[in-house]
């Protein structure tokens, strides 16, 4: 095996580098595997821009440890697992095995709070230890904690996944970006209240068609919704979010507010505004304009703000006198990763795959990678450590 790794480290905000690591030693419970392609996440474009911090007003709130290895999108190889690691990584419960492909959650959680104990679904835990890509420094430990890396390497506690034969590298991992749009499971549970959260046949507006966009336009699509909206100021994104299922695009760059406004109630039930918006922008100031999307008892999901970018202003009001109903949304559950996996291998013919991962790039042109996946003619940038 090599004993030296190459990685792309995120010095600083905006300091990008070229590193070699020496190989870690495999400890007890852990894994060290072969990265086949890692996505680059919304929340990385943050980090690379300075918007760093996380968790705000939680136990875990954390200004990321620079420098790091990004990467928590990840399919990889298992290329060294001890006994103890074969047994427990697994989520599923089954024995992993060298040459197995997985993918991950991002987060290592402590298992044993209050949160880990009663709300096990989300990792909402008190004690987060780390989460891949993100929150522990290349500098420590056994450095290798990002997928733009040629090695990854697994501490205990993670939860891995077994990726089913003839999902291809690229959708294994963009399986963490479908686990976010599981956001529509958690309003399809309010749908035992009369007409509330999502139901079959809803109008479903996505706010953004970026990657996680059009996770949510396809989750949308696969769980039974209506009429599909999508906005975003890209008429390249919006010609994939019209590929992927949305019956209507809004280029919010030749509309105003107002213009958006009537043409979603128009295009809604007896005009009355959407069942279900979903923020997939990450940026506060379009939160307000969302809210008006929708119809009186409409849900608002809001999973695209995962890094502190501010606040903004709203009228209450108006929230208020719609019984509007907002859900917060960080992160995702770690339980649905295998559903997910299973799911997108079997509506795999059905969407054009292919146009979500629009660039791959090796890891010499880390930063170039970067770049490209925040204009506005890219859509899933992947990096490939071995291109
Ligand atoms: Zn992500
Ligand atoms: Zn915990």
């Amino acid at each position: 095996m090599a004993q030296k790794v190459k990685a792309g480290v995120l010095a600083a905000p905006g300091v990008t580098q070229i590193r070699e690591f020496d190989m870690p030693k495999l400890g007890k419970g852990a894994a060290i595997c072969k990265v086949l392609k890692a996505g680059i996440c919304g929340t990385d474009k943050h980090s690379f821009r300075g918007e760093s911090v996380q968790y705000k007003g939680t136990e875990n709130e954390i200004d990321l440890p620079f420098p790091i290895i990004q990467g928590h999108e990840v399919v990889m190889e298992i290329v060294q697992i001890d006994e103890e690691a074969s047994r427990k990584l697994s989520f599923d419960g089954d024995i992993l095995h060298v040459g197995d492909r997985i993918t991950i959650c991002p987060d290592v959680v402590c298992g044993t709070c209050w949160y880990c104990k009663n709300i096990p679904n989300y990792p909402w835990c008190e004690h987060l230890q780390f989460s891949y890509g993100n929150m522990r420094s290349c500098e420590d430990g056994n450095h290798l904690y990002g997928g733009f890396a040629q090695y990854i390497y697994l501490e205990p506690g993670t939860r891995a996944y077994k990726v089913p034969d003839g999902l291809p590298d690229e959708m294994a991992a963009f399986t963490e970006v479908m686990c976010v749009a599981y956001t529509l499971e958690k309003a399809r549970e309010f749908s035992g209240f009369s007409m509330e959260g999502f139901n079959f046949g809803n109008t479903v507006v996505v706010q953004g068609s970026g990657p996680l966009g059009i996770a949510h336009i396809a989750m949308a699509r696969m769980l039974g919704a209506g009429r599909i909206i999508a906005t975003d100021i890209s008429e390249y994104k919006l010609d994939i979010a019209r590929a992927m299922g949305a019956d209507l695009t809004i280029n919010v760059k030749e509309t105003t507010e107002e213009e958006r406004i009537r043409q979603i109630k128009e295009f809604t039930p007896g005009g009355r505004g959407a069942d279900v918006v979903v923020e997939c922008v990450g940026r506060p100031e379009v939160f307000p304009e969302g809210l008006r999307y929708l119809r009186k008892a409409g849900m608002y999901l809001e999973p695209g703000n995962f890094v502190d970018c501010g606040g903004t202003s709203v009228n209450v009001h108006e929230i208020c006198a719609n019984n509007l109903r907002i859900i917060g949304m960080t992160n995702h559950t770690h339980n649905c990763y295998q559903t997910v996996m299973e799911m997108m291998l079997r509506e795999k013919d059905r969407f054009p795959w292919d146009r979500v991962f629009s660039h791959v790039f090796g890891l010499d042109d880390y930063r170039t990678a970067l770049e490209t996946s925040m204009t506005e003619e890219s859509m899933k940038v992947l990096i490939d450590p071995w291109k």
